[in-house]
């Protein structure tokens, strides 16, 4: 399984789907990817491989320059394409794309759910990022604050990279006991699993730790902050 982002000034459509090629070799049962443009989300998932998801997405809107891409690993919710990755928050606002597992996810669904949200998938991955758009909105906190807020609340492993409708320019990764890397080119950033999907582009990687995320910002750089230290929220 695994993760692959772009965000810079290149197609970041092709940069995910031959990054998820060079991660296959970790092993998957579906995949997806989703690129934002224009405030709007292009979003294509399967169940197979992802020469099927590249058939799918061959309309998906070019031009975009940021994104991120996915190869699961089922581990709650059988592999179909309705439980691959990325997921949605309810507010079709948030996109979460996570290596691993959840642990808590069951009674955290029970919560959310009586606040009125709606599950589409039967993944641990998608209590995650509804929790996430909870906090966010109910507490009004930006993404990063969010991402951390919920990451504190879950018990498990996880590498995420989520995005946010309104901000093209930014896209925030975690990690606990799944491997992220973060490359950083000129002017452009890469996210993946190992640097194989971008080393072709630059050598200079940053690896998270584990308990560690962090914000890329383009223009401005790569935050990294401990998900547990200085909760204020
Ligand atoms: N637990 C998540 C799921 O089953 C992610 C699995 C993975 O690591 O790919 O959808």
């Amino acid at each position: 399984c695994g993760i692959v982002g772009y965000l810079g000034f290149r197609e970041a459509y092709p940069i995910i789907i031959n990054g998820l090629k060079r991660l296959e070799y970790r092993g998957y049962d579906s995949a997806g990817l989703v690129v934002m443009n224009n405030n709007s989300f292009g979003l294509v998932k399967t169940k197979g491989k992802v020469s099927e998801l590249e058939e799918k997405s061959q309309n998906i809107n070019d031009g975009a320059t940021v994104g991120i891409g996915h190869t699961r690993w089922a581990t709650h919710g059988v592999p179909n394409d309705v439980n691959s990755h990325p997921h949605l928050s309810n507010d079709g606002n948030l996109v979460i794309v996570h290596n691993g597992i959840i642990e808590n996810y069951d009674s955290i669904k029970t919560e959310l759910k009586q606040k009125g949200f709606v599950f589409h998938s039967d993944t641990d991955t998608e209590v995650l990022v509804n929790l996430i758009q909870y906090v966010k909105n109910s507490e009004n906190l930006s993404l990063t604050e969010a991402v951390r807020y919920a990451l504190n609340e879950v018990i498990g492993a996880y590498a995420i990279a989520v995005m946010e409708k309104d901000q093209p320019n930014e896209i925030v990764v975690g990690r606990l006991g799944s491997p992220l890397a973060i490359g950083i080119g000129e002017n452009e950033f890469f996210i993946a699993s190992d640097a194989s999907p971008f080393l072709q582009f630059t050598k200079d990687a940053v690896y998270l730790d584990d308990g560690e995320m962090a914000t890329i910002t383009l223009g401005q750089g790569v935050d990294v902050r401990k998900i547990k230290d200085n909760l204020q929220v």
